[in-house]
């Protein structure tokens, strides 16, 4: 799996992306095929293919990222009803192999559904 995903290629400013939020570890895109009214992915500047390749090394980032997705639901104004779905690998819907988390908003959730 190669590191050069078309989420490093944003990362690095050299594909365009609607930025909603970024920081020193993460960056935070609107997606360009939503599934819900609101739907950001965050993902962070290091290039981790899935999230079951994150190590014990990438515990503080791990961490940072899910507080950023609090952060990022306050400026958003959808921290009272989100999602977030991280698709781990082919078979569970992954399409870039960089990990990112998405977050859902705006949209009724059926009860105790996934
Ligand atoms: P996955 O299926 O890997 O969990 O999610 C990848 C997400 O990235 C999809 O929801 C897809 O719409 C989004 N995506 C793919 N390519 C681009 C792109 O070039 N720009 C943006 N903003 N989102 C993208």
């Amino acid at each position: 799996m190669s590191d050069d995903t078309i989420f490093s290629k944003i990362i690095r400013g050299e594909i365009p992306a609607e930025r909603v939020y970024e920081d020193e570890l993460c960056i935070c895109i609107k997606d360009i095929n939503p599934q819900a009214p609101t739907h950001v992915l965050v993902i962070p500047r290091k290039a981790i293919p899935r999230l079951a390749d994150a190590t014990d090394e990438d515990k503080a980032l791990l961490g940072h990222l899910m507080l950023s997705v609090g952060e990022i639901a306050r400026k958003l104004g959808v921290d009272e009803a989100f999602r977030v779905v991280v698709n781990n690998g082919e078979a569970a819907g992954q399409t870039v192999f960089h990990l990112h988390l998405h977050i859902l908003a705006n949209k009724t959730f059926s009860e105790g559904s996934l």
